[in-house]
């Protein structure tokens, strides 16, 4: 697997790489000229509810997202997109225990460290963020 490979163009019939093994693709939205809202709005009704589930999301060049998601037992904890952001936000306080990067979804064991992408803050990284919406409620 090589995850170093620049960046191509667009080129005709190459589908987008935006999220790769649970991680929002460094420059991927912005090529596609999508945030990162609009990518969550698009991975929940395909059944995401946090990045960890997520193997693979490519951009095809009709528009249309391809989500391949991870068999249920190779599912790690990852950035919660569930419930929506905007309904309901993510507990950020009292965290214990590995975080996913608020950015870019990229998850660490140490919240003190900052994330390869340079972003701080961070969620709880989850298996099922029902879960924890709940129990901090
Ligand atoms: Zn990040």
């Amino acid at each position: 697997m090589n995850r170093s490979r620049p960046f191509e163009n667009f080129v005709d019939g190459v589908p987008l790489e935006l999220v790769w093994d649970g991680v929002i693709v460094d420059g991927g939205l912005r090529r596609a000229r999508m945030s990162r809202e609009d990518l969550f709005e698009r991975l929940r009704p395909e059944g995401v509810e946090q990045l960890g589930q997520v193997r693979r999301v490519y951009l095809e060049q009709s528009g249309e997202l391809s989500v391949f998601l991870l068999p249920a037992d190779l599912v790690r904890p990852g950035l919660p997109i569930a419930p929506p952001w905007d309904v309901e936000a993510p507990h950020a306080g009292g965290l214990f225990g590995a975080v996913a990067c608020q950015e870019c979804g990229r998850v660490r064991e140490q919240r003190s460290v900052p994330c390869e992408c340079g972003e701080l803050a961070v969620y709880p990284a989850t298996i099922d963020p029902w879960q924890v919406s709940e129990s901090c409620g």
